[in-house]
Parts: structure tokens; C-alpha cells; sequence
């Protein structure tokens, strides 16, 4: 209930949270105290100069003079005291508990502190564990589960195509109530992927329906973000409003040119339910482009020609014969393969890099097509006849006037969609490196779209009151001291579509649980995450 009215209260009036009243633990000396802070504390009002008074773990005070001394003093003149920002939707389930990637530094580097695991259908619901597993390294930023529908389905049913009999139902449920009562935030659905897309609105709603006694949230990758996006959209309402819990869209987007348009509509139709009474939110990664690939890897040639090497597939696509072959396949499609102009025309490519063409850096296949009066597959086979596997594109393209459109609407939230990264991973997003930093980069300082105020709030307090975190999010009295020390007008998100592995830069200091984590714009080596348990 506390979250709902939270929630309620910070998307209908875009902000301002009542404050708590604390007794201060007993002590005589604080461990932080940070002078002259700008401080931007979460809930969308503006900005005002403040002290802040840490001890241990713990926001002691806020307030204009704080007379108690302090073991340590950081004066924040010219800079932005926020919380740490907090990503609803990441897949950092995995690397969390590897080496190389424990430190989650890929997010730690733009000031995020929090980052939701789990997310569309990928999480364990054994939360005890994923737990264990992870408090061996120790991890860089804490970590908020959300059980998996996907995770579920699996253990109990394989990979079926079927409804799940009583006794699976069962099954299923017993799961999720276990892993509620140890701590998940929530149930996430990702209806796009094998097996879950068996699943039809009947099965999610019942298991949705115990979210209801832990007040979880339903968090849901739709069924559609191309052509059924408003079907899809209209499942994922019904969903919610049937089983009584709240929902949240992730990695809200149209994707595909002919889909752009319906953003308008959905927007139109969630905000209409708001003002219903219905508690929805969605989250966004602030880019116009998904997962990268060279051009050539979208073509199907006939089996029997055995195309391995670039060089192969140019001679290919030079031949006459052969060329009419691969349009055929490539345009209709394989049994098995993965389809991706069969399945949805030509709509989704953009161009992200082309050595010999730069002019044609940022554009669409199509309209390459209508603008050359060629056909797109055409386009495309000479692209790869004249630039090879350097060709590169994104295999979706969603408009960015719809990117600014979403943001702005109060139940909009920043994430990222991303993972804890390897530096040595290939094909990877800069919205790894950069989606938080971007925010405060493009849509704030460049663009002007959004406050800062108001763009923190999406990264902090709304994901904060969305997931029912009662303790984060905020800079008040009482709440655990997570938060990020910068000059906006130096945040950077230097990654690219091209060179990604790039970390964010100008966010000068964060602290994690009181910890001072990075410090000058450098991880200082302390682990200081926790997982966080509802
Ligand atoms: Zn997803």
C-alpha cells in the first residue's frame, strides 16, 4: 500500500514525497560530511544548497549548516549531490558473479549504485543461491532481483508449446511465491523469447495474481514492439489489471519505421488508463538503435553454395544467378533460420558504419532504396559488395522524436537494457557504458528535454517508488547513502555503436552504502554492492 500511494503520488504530481522524521543512531561524530552540495535529491523539485551528514551506511542530515563534526569533509562547490542512480531494467544477473565483471563497473562509472537483475524472463527465482553466489566476490553496485516467468516455465514445463496443466500451474506458483517470500521485487515476463511466448494471458494473469500479497511489481518485455505493439500493449494492461498489481513496460519503444506512428497511440492509451486509476510506468534506453551487426550477417544464402568468407559472399551477390537466389531466401525467408528481413521487410536497418559511404552513416535501408531507386535488397547487396563485412548496421531503429516524446511523460523511466560487461565482449551497446550519463549528456544539457531535476527523478526516486525500495532513491534523512557527485556540463558518454568500451566520464565521486566508491572519476577497488531484498 505504502508503495502504491508512493508511486501514485510521484507520477501524478511529478514529485515531491513526504518526508520522514528519524531519530539519529546514537554517535557523536559523523563519517562524511559534504559542504556546499547542489543538491538534487530525487524528487523532481528544484535544486537546493545543502550539507549532507553521512554515518555509517546512513543520509544522518540534510539540512543548510550541520554543526556536528565529521571525520572527513568533501566540499561540493560547483557540483550536483543526486542519489545514485538506480536501472530498472539490466541483465547483470550473470556477470555479477564472474571476475572480470563482479565490479559492474560498466554502470558504477555513470553513478549508478542500483541496477534491477532479472529483467524480461531471465531471473532465477532462487534468489538464496543467485545471493550466495554473488557475496563471494562481493559486487560493484547493489543488485535487486526479479524473478524470471522464463526461468519458471523451463523448470517446469521445458520448452513446451502448451498451456501448463493444473498440477505445472502448481508448480510454477509454489516457485514464485518462494522466491517472492526471499526477496524478489517482482515478476518479469519477456514474451517475445522461447518458451515464454507459449504462454497466453490467462497463465501470466494467474501467476501474476501473487504479486498482490508481496505488492511485487510485473515487469514485462511485451509480446510485441514491432507490428502487434499496440496488441501487445493492450495484453500487458489487461494482464495487470486483471491479476491487481502494477505494471511497468520495459525498454519502452516502436521499433521499425512502418511502427513509429503507434507510439503516439500508446502513449495515448497508457495515459488514459492512468488517469483510470491504473498504476503503469515504462522504462527507456535513450538510444535510437538496438543490437549492431554487419550487413552481410542478415542475408540467407541457399545452403548449397556454402558461403563462409566476405570475399565468398561478394563474388556471390556479383553473380546474377546467385544474387536472385539469396534475394529469394533472404526476402521470404528459411525454416530455422532467424529471418530477419522475412520477418519484418526492411524496416529496421540502419546504417552505423560504412568506411566508403560515410554520407550514408545514420541512415535507413529503405530510404537508401526509394532515394537511389534501387530495390532495398539491392542496396544492401551492393553495400556488401563494395564495403564487406565493415558495413555495419543496427537491427532496429526506433525515431527519435518518439525517444523525446517518451521521456517526457512523467510515468517514463531511464534504464539501460544492458549487462555487466566484459571489455573483451564483442557486438556490444554502448547503452552499457553510457545510457544514464547520455540522459544528463544529450537530453538535459544539449537538447534541453527534460531538468536535470526531473531527469534524475526518472533514475532515482520513480524506479525507486516503482519497485516499492523505500530507502533509496532520495536524499532525505534516513536513507542509505547512495549518491553520485558531478558537473553536469562535464558528463560524457563517450561509447559509440563502434567502439563501446568506452566508461562514462565527469561523474567525479559516487558512494555506495556510505562507501566512497569512486573517487576523482576512479573506482578505488571496494566492492561495496549489496543485494537487495524486499
Ligand atoms: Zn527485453
Amino acid at each position: 500500500m505504502k508503495t502504491k500511494i508512493a508511486l501514485a503520488v510521484l507520477i501524478l504530481t511529478g514529485g515531491t514525497l513526504l518526508g520522514q522524521k528519524l531519530n539519529p543512531p546514537p554517535m557523536t561524530e559523523l563519517d562524511l560530511l559534504i559542504t556546499n552540495a547542489r543538491v538534487i535529491d530525487g524528487t523532481g523539485k528544484p535544486a537546493f544548497t545543502a550539507e549532507i551528514g553521512i554515518y555509517g551506511d546512513q543520509i544522518i542530515w540534510v539540512s543548510e549548516h550541520i554543526t556536528m563534526k565529521a571525520k572527513k569533509t568533501l566540499d561540493a562547490a560547483g557540483r550536483v549531490v543526486a542519489p545514485g542512480f538506480i536501472d530498472i531494467h539490466t541483465h547483470c544477473d550473470e556477470g555479477l558473479d564472474q571476475k572480470a565483471t563482479h565490479g559492474n563497473l560498466n554502470y558504477l562509472m555513470q553513478g549508478t549504485t542500483s541496477v534491477v537483475t532479472g529483467n524480461c524472463g531471465d531471473g532465477t527465482a532462487d534468489i538464496g543461491a543467485w545471493t550466495d553466489k554473488l557475496s563471494v566476490l562481493g559486487i560493484g553496485t547493489n543488485a535487486l532481483p526479479l524473478t524470471g516467468f522464463g526461468w519458471l516455465r523451463q523448470q517446469v514445463m521445458g520448452r513446451d508449446d502448451r498451456r501448463p496443466t493444473t498440477d505445472e500451474m502448481k508448480q510454477m506458483k509454489d516457485l514464485l511465491r518462494k522466491s517472492l517470500e526471499n526477496g524478489s521485487w517482482g515478476l518479469s515476463t519477456g514474451l517475445q523469447y522461447v518458451p515464454q511466448k507459449y504462454a497466453d494471458a490467462e497463465e501470466i494473469i494467474e501467476l501474476a495474481k501473487l504479486l498482490k500479497e508481496s505488492d511485487g511489481l510485473y515487469a514485462t518485455h511485451m509480446r510485441s514492439e514491432e507490428d502487434e505493439l499496440l496488441a501487445a500493449t493492450r495484453e500487458a494492461v489487461r494482464i495487470a489489471k486483471e491479476a491487481g498489481v502494477r505494471l511497468n513496460i520495459a525498454h519502452l519503444k516502436a521499433n521499425g519505421r512502418k511502427n513509429w506512428p503507434a507510439m503516439e497511440e500508446l502513449i495515448g492509451m497508457v495515459n488514459k488508463e492512468i488517469k483510470n486509476g491504473m498504476l503503469i510506468t515504462a522504462d527507456m534506453y535513450p538510444y535510437d538503435k538496438s543490437q549492431t551487426t554487419p550487413l552481410v550477417s542478415v542475408l540467407l544464402a541457399p545452403e548449397a553454395l556454402k558461403l563462409t568468407s566476405i570475399s565468398e559472399w561478394q563474388r556471390a551477390l556479383r553473380d546474377g544467378v546467385t544474387r536472385d537466389a539469396i534475394r529469394l531466401i533472404t526476402e521470404n525467408g528459411r525454416v530455422g533460420g532467424t529471418n530477419w528481413v522475412a520477418k519484418g521487410g526492411w524496416n529496421f536497418f540502419s546504417i552505423v558504419n560504412a568506411p566508403k559511404h560515410p554520407e550514408m552513416v545514420g541512415k535507413m535501408i529503405i530510404d537508401l532504396a526509394e532515394k537511389l531507386d534501387k530495390s532495398p535488397f539491392d542496396v544492401a547487396a551492393d553495400l556488401v559488395i563494395s564495403e564487406g563485412d565493415d558495413l555495419i548496421i543496427s537491427l532496429s531503429t526506433m525515431k527519435e522524436e518518439n525517444l523525446r516524446f517518451q521521456m517526457k511523460q512523467p510515468w517514463v523511466m531511464f534504464s539501460s537494457d544492458g549487462y555487466a560487461v566484459n571489455p573483451n565482449d564483442k557486438g556490444v551497446h554502448p547503452r552499457n557504458y553510457g545510457s544514464q550519463a547520455r540522459v544528463i549528456r544529450k537530453y538535459v544539457e544539449e537538447e534541453k528535454i527534460l531538468t536535470l531535476e526531473k531527469a534524475i527523478s526518472k533514475m532515482t526516486a520513480l524506479p525507486a517508488a516503482v519497485l516499492g525500495l523505500t530507502d533509496r532513491g532520495l536524499i532525505m534523512s534516513g536513507f542509505k547513502a547512495d549518491l553520485v557527485i558531478f558537473d553536469p556540463g562535464k558528463v560524457r558518454d563517450p561509447a559509440t555503436y563502434l567502439d563501446p568500451h568506452r566508461f562514462a566520464t565527469g561523474i567525479d565521486m559516487v558512494i555506495l552504502n556510505g562507501v566512497p566508491v569512486v573517487v576523482d572519476g576512479k573506482f578505488i577497488g571496494k566492492y561495496a554492492g549489496r543485494v537487495l531484498k524486499k
